[in-house]
């Protein structure tokens, strides 16, 4: 527990010095047990400690006197109980995938590397007020056969099997979104058909990361 804790502090704090999210913004959290361990709401990432790090089960229950978690715990929850396959999770407002979700759109495949997401695309989740129940849905609903996906006029999650992929699909995400945002500065860039994206999905599978 000591060390995923202090793995959760290290990723944290790559959300400023990687510049994937400025200040306090974003949150991270890990699985463990019969819950996770999430970032504090509301802290200065570069003072974080261990025992800064809290604890909430599957069934929302966190000690208040050990910390108040994350404002965004429910919808870090809800991804864990409905994706067995999420180990970690991270939230970031990264500039250009922010400035993509205040359209309310999301991200075609105008790249074939969108399949790092899972997907032919990357979707929008509708806006709701950050930390309740109904921006947890229109997550949910936005990671349905995906690993990632923006936030309206908010940001972007990501989820993975541990922090470090977790962590580099964000990174993707906010590459992605830079590129198409330069790709629609000339114009309407080419999309790939679906044809094509499910041979470089079925590729991706097989693709090995070092
Ligand atoms: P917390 O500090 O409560 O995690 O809030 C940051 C955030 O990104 C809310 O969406
Ligand atoms: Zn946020």
């Amino acid at each position: 527990m000591k060390i995923l804790r202090s793995e959760v502090i290290k990723y944290a704090k790559m959300l400023n010095s990687r510049k994937l999210s400025a200040l306090r913004s974003g949150n991270i959290s890990a699985r463990f047990q019969d819950g996770f361990l999430i970032t504090p709401s509301g802290t200065k990432y570069s003072s974080l400690k261990n025992k800064d790090i809290v604890f909430v089960s599957f069934k929302g229950k966190f000690d208040e006197k050990k910390g108040i978690p994350s404002s965004e715990w429910r919808f870090h929850q809800d991804i864990y109980l409905s994706k067995k396959e999420a180990k970690a999770i991270v939230h970031a407002h990264s500039n250009y995938a922010t400035a993509i979700s205040t359209h309310g759109k999301g991200i075609p495949a105008f790249h074939y590397m969108i399949a790092m997401a899972g997907g032919n695309d990357i979707k929008c989740a509708k806006y709701a007020t950050y930390g309740t129940r109904e921006l947890s849905k229109n997550i949910l609903k936005a990671l349905r056969q995906r690993n990632a996906c923006l936030i309206g006029n908010h940001g972007q999650i990501a989820f993975s099997e541990n922090l470090s992929k977790a962590f580099e699909l964000a990174e993707e995400v906010e590459n992605l979104s830079n590129q198409y945002i330069k790709a629609l500065k000339i114009g309407k860039p080419k999309i790939l058909s679906s044809k094509e994206m499910s041979k470089v999905l079925s590729k991706a599978k097989n693709y090995k990361r070092g």
